[in-house]
């Protein structure tokens, strides 16, 4: 059992829960991730650890309520449990002494990059943290960031908060300016993509965090495989993180929507029992 110490809405329907893992929080490394499950009977899903004190024992898990399990373990509050956290699982995101590394989060997918961000600059690295979502509330750890990282670049879709645009014009006006040694991006696939393909002609080395559906998280069962370099790679323990030039982002694509219409009827029945009204559309 894991005992959730704090829980705090970072975001509309944004949860960070900092949560008792003793273990994890000593093992935890930079690009690693948990699969967690809330009860016995519960789906596992992977969730990045955002963070980790192991003095305290202490993780932090920064998740979207976009599914059944995601809204489940949203409504839990400080105080209780849950079932079962396996991890740290997945390969450690590699921390060189690089240079100039920039760091590209797309929504959510951006508190991936905070332990990253923490271990680059822990090798005296000079980082560039570009930070993008659809506007200023779903801006997730802007101030984290800033206290970290060398140079902080805020983009959103709408204009409300810093530049009006995409994640990638910050990027090519980076790239265009410095020499770049590497490329950490995490979000949603689209912006991975479209990264990869930026960063392509300046050879710039790249790596992306990529979260397929994922079921128990140790190689056995399949669900993770995605396409990279022409190979079948299992994304939970030869990955989460890949060379961004090699991944087949279509292929990934497709897989993700393999089961939405079984999500979208499990989160239905979800909230007909237990939401009463008050779940989010
Ligand atoms: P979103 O769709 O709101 O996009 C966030 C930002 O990404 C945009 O503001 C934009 O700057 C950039 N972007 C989006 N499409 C782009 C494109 N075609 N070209 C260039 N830039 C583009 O993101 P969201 O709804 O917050 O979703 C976050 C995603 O992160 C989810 O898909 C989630 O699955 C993923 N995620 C990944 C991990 C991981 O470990 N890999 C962890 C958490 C979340």
């Amino acid at each position: 059992m894991y005992k959730i110490l704090q829980k705090e809405t970072v975001a509309p329907q944004v949860v960070a829960m900092i949560v008792e893992a003793p273990h994890i929080a000593r093992h935890h490394q930079a690009g690693n991730f948990v699969v967690l499950r809330i009860d016995e009977k519960g789906e596992r899903i992977p969730l990045t650890i955002a963070d980790s004190d192991s003095e305290k024992g202490t993780i932090t898990l920064l998740f979207q309520k976009i599914g059944k399990t995601t809204e489940e373990l949203g409504r839990l509050k400080a105080g209780k449990t849950i079932r079962d956290i396996a991890g740290p699982l997945g390969h450690a995101t590699p921390i060189l002494d690089y240079g100039h590394c920039v760091l590209v989060g797309g929504g959510i997918g951006s508190a991936t990059l905070y332990p990253i961000l923490k271990a680059l600059k822990g090798k005296n690295n000079n980082v560039t943290v570009i930070l993008g979502a659809r506007n200023k509330e779903l801006l997730v750890w802007g101030d984290r960031f800033s206290e970290l990282a060398d140079e902080v670049l805020l983009t959103t879709d709408d204009g409300s908060s810093g530049r009006r645009g995409l994640v990638t014009e910050a990027l090519k006006e980076v790239m265009d300016k410095s020499k770049v040694e590497i490329v950490i991006a995490v979000g949603p696939i689209r912006m991975m993509q479209a990264v990869a393909e930026l960063t392509k002609p300046y050879n710039v080395k790249t790596l992306v965090s990529l979260n397929p559906v994922m079921v128990e998280g140790t190689g056995m069962c399949g669900a993770c495989r995605v396409n990279v370099g022409g190979k079948t790679r299992f994304a939970c323990v030869e990955g989460p993180e890949f060379d961004a030039h090699d991944v087949d982002f279509k292929e990934l694509g497709n897989r993700l929507g393999f089961y939405r219409e079984e999500e979208q009827e499990s989160m239905e029945i979800f909230r007909k029992k237990k939401c009463k009204g008050e779940c989010k559309k």
